[in-house]
């Protein structure tokens, strides 16, 4: 077990922001977890687990607890009928996989290629992007259930997903160990959505899933800050579905207003709102901006406080809600949950 002290969050956490921590421990097995939450007990700490900070809002006071860095490495692929199981460790790279798994010809996770973040947290917001979430080829996930001490193996259908949805955001006394995926060996490619469709148009059919991973990637690379010299956590907001009827109304509003119909309502694209209705695209108050070239997308700048990030957000939030009575939600989420 690794334990390092007083380490900022703004150095574990994408947005680059956030006060100090207490202790930090690098898990790299199930023992060293469960080392670390003997030793938070013992100290009388609170712990918690983060992976790469991709989707935290890490707060300025820091964390007084003990934090639990998931490092679990190792993928085992095992060929079962026409479908091959991945069982992939909690610490894994999310891209790593999403590598692994073209690389073999595997179909299931290529449209989710190039989103930061761990294996481990890919369950607890259900990752998704171009029509594809996570949930679609999980099998299962398997947790130290920290009440009990078990592990469990909770099936897809029990892990209630939905859109940046599931039981892990909210229940956090199951620390995820490793995720257990089904992948395809034969299939075919979902380029329903316009992005992949025209870059199918401009470089020719995408057929395998490891030429439609690399076309993600090169379409995310135009619509994402690097990490490497931005501080940010992708979109920072969910996408939101309003009733139809509000649709109806805010479509004659809003000239172009985009709707995807689904089983709740119509889903209607946040950045759409921020660019063309608020005109808010590269919008910035003093170290925050939304990001010019995808206005869902916020940026915290060298020398901007979580404090900043959330006044930010609020007044976007607030302005949207002015003139569309839509109420946005976060997608990004506190650092620790609860202080
Ligand atoms: C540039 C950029 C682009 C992005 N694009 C997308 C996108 O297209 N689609 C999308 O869905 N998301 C996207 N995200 C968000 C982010 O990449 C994902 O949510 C990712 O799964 C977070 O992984 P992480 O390891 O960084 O989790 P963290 O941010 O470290 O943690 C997120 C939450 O999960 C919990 N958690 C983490 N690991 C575990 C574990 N092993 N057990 C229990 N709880 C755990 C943490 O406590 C925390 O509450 C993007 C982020 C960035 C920065």
């Amino acid at each position: 077990m690794i334990l390092r002290e007083h380490v900022p969050l703004s150095s574990l956490t994408t947005l680059k922001v956030g006060g100090l921590v207490r202790y930090v421990v690098e898990c790299a097995s199930e023992s060293d977890v469960r080392e670390a939450l003997t030793f938070a007990h013992a100290q009388n700490l609170p712990w918690s687990v983060l992976g790469e900070g991709s989707n935290v809002l890490a707060r300025d006071e820091g964390y007084a607890g003990v934090l639990l860095l998931m490092r679990m490495q190792g993928c085992v692929f095992e060929e079962t009928d026409g479908s091959v199981l991945v069982t992939a460790g909690a610490g894994v790279p999310w891209d790593e996989f999403v590598t692994l798994c073209v690389e073999r010809g595997l179909w299931g996770v290529e449209n989710l290629a190039g989103i930061p973040g761990t294996t481990g947290a890919s369950p607890v917001q259900n990752i998704g992007a171009y029509g594809t979430e996570a949930c679609d080829s999980l099998v299962e996930v398997r947790v130290l259930n920290t009440k009990t001490g078990e592990v469990e193996h909770i099936a897809n259908k029990d892990c209630a997903f939905g859109y940046r949805e599931s039981r892990f955001k909210h229940d956090k006394t199951l620390i995820i160990l490793s995720v257990v995926f089904r992948l395809q060996i034969e299939g075919s490619p979902s380029l329903g959505y316009k992005d992949l469709a025209a870059y199918e148009a401009m470089n020719g059919a995408l057929t395998t899933p490891k030429a439609i991973a690399g076309a993600v990637r090169s379409i995310r690379a135009q619509k994402f800050p690097d990490l490497a010299t931005h501080g940010t956590a992708g979109s920072f907001f969910k996408n939101p579905t309003i009733s139809k009827e509000k649709y109806t109304e805010l479509a004659e509003k809003f000239e172009g207003l985009p709707g995807f119909a689904n089983d709740t309502g119509v889903k209607i694209p946040l950045a759409f709102v921020l660019d063309r209705v608020l005109n808010l695209r590269g919008y910035t108050e003093g170290n925050v901006s939304l990001f010019e070239r995808q206005p869902l997308v916020l940026v915290a700048h060298t020398g901007a406080t979580a404090h900043e990030v959330d006044v930010f957000a609020k007044s976007i939030a607030e302005r949207v809600h002015d003139v569309t009575t839509i109420s946005v939600e976060r997608e990004v989420q506190p650092f620790p949950s609860k202080i």
